[in-house]
């Protein structure tokens, strides 16, 4: 394969991503992006971004050898990134840093945020406290009544969590009210979104963010694999935690990349979260081209997952491009699966995973046993499982 070098000048993965928004909006993205090319090319800040990981967040996060799980399964060894170390829980709060770090430099002394799950919110709120900003998080009505303690949680950090009544009440909901508050506010307002979607640069910019995933598991499997691995797998919701693992690797050949989206009942039900493995076609939401889950009308339709973090209907523009040149592949793990491999997880390594996480561990426990013991198997293990415990519970009829 040729160099991988994406997206162009204008913000394009082959005929994905791009900018699709409205007129007031494109004075802020066009500020955005030429604050972000600067900062790129300079190394104070990638310096006082690697200090805050480091230091803040805990970063590098080890890599750890799923050894008795591997065993059990009687075929390839599976590794575990374990981004569930980082604070705060996920990936999430390396992508928060990054931008914060941006809004600081531009002296935008307000951040604003959308979160479906609240684990964005809770991540924009805890850097907002971090950098003394002020902090206002955009949540469907809806998410609130089932997020209480992610709610809660984004109170005690002094954000503002402002509900969303129009359409479903959810994530992309709040997303576009987001975008609302942006225009009007943007001369004192960073917009930090959540994951490697919406207009350009934010794909660009959030995979950068998240390239650490990457580059740190470069640097850590030959240490303790004794080389790269054959397969890396991760979660996609709207995708940033799978991009900024699979980055790095893209050209390293001989590494396969895939993407595990979220199956809910099962593809042929349609109630699932999978636009890239679904069969789902091509259109614009906010604000880029990409994969998208809808019906023949070009109407965008509900999704369903047991993890509220890919419970989203579009998908990154990178990783619509990945799958169309082959680079990478992307599966859907379904509901019941996912909670198999959570339990697995919980019992034979002692570490409870993000029901989202899960979906990555799933696909790598069924396709492990399929593959020689020397072969090697890593997994972003994107976040842990104690935001999840009440969904688990509830599904075995148990209330906490
Ligand atoms: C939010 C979240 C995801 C999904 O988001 P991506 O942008 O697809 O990474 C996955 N895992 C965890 C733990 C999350 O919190």
């Amino acid at each position: 394969m040729e160099r991988y070098d994406l997206p162009d000048a204008k913000g394009h993965f082959g005929p994905y991503g791009g900018v699709y928004v409205a007129e007031t909006l494109m004075a802020a993205l066009d500020e955005l992006k030429n604050e972000y090319e600067r900062v790129k090319a300079d190394p104070t800040f990638w310096e006082e971004f690697r200090q805050e990981l480091k230091h803040y967040v805990g970063r590098p996060s080890p890599i750890y050898h799923a050894k008795r799980w591997s065993e059990q399964l009687g075929g390839a060894q599976i590794f575990l990134k374990r981004e569930d170390l980082n604070h705060t829980g996920a990936h999430k709060i390396s992508n928060a840093i990054g931008q914060a770090l941006l809004a600081r430099r531009m002296g935008k002394k307000r951040v604003i945020a959308e979160t479906g799950a609240g684990q964005h919110g809770v991540a924009t709120a805890t850097v907002a406290a971090r950098y003394g900003m002020e902090c206002f998080v955009y949540m469907g009505a809806e998410d609130i009544k089932r997020q209480s303690p992610n709610v809660f949680r984004m109170k005690l950090l002094g954000a503002t969590v402002v509900p969303v009544e129009s359409g479903s009440k959810t994530l992309k909901d709040a997303l576009n009210e987001a975008m609302r508050d942006w225009v009007t506010n943007v001369d004192s307002t960073f917009y930090i979104l959540g994951t490697a979607a919406g207009p350009h640069p934010y794909p660009m910019m959030v995979r950068d963010f998240l390239s650490v995933i990457g580059e740190e598991s470069k640097e850590q499997m030959p240490e303790v694999a004794g080389r790269q691995p054959d397969v890396v797998v991760a979660c996609v919701g709207g995708g940033s935690n799978a991009i900024g693992m699979f980055y790095p690797y893209i050209n390293v050949d001989g590494v396969r990349l895939v993407g595990v989206e979220a199956g809910g009942h099962g593809i042929d039900s349609g109630m699932h979260a999978a636009p890239l493995s679904g069969g789902a076609g091509v259109g614009v939401l906010h604000g880029a081209k990409s994969y998208l889950m809808q019906d023949a009308n070009g109407q965008v339709v509900e999704t369903h997952s047991v993890s509220a973090g890919l419970d989203y209907p579009g998908v990154g523009p990178e990783h619509s491009y990945l799958k169309d040149i082959g680079r990478a592949e992307y599966v859907a793990i379904d509901d019941k699966e996912a909670l198999a491999a959570f339990h697995d997880c919980c019992h034979l390594e002692g570490i409870i995973p993000a029901l989202e996480s899960s979906h990555a561990l799933a696909w790598a426990a069924k396709v492990a046993p399929t593959m020689g013991k020397d072969k090697v198997i890593l997994v972003n293990l994107s976040g842990r499982g104690d935001k999840d415990i009440n969904t688990v519970a509830g599904l075995a009829g148990i209330t906490l």
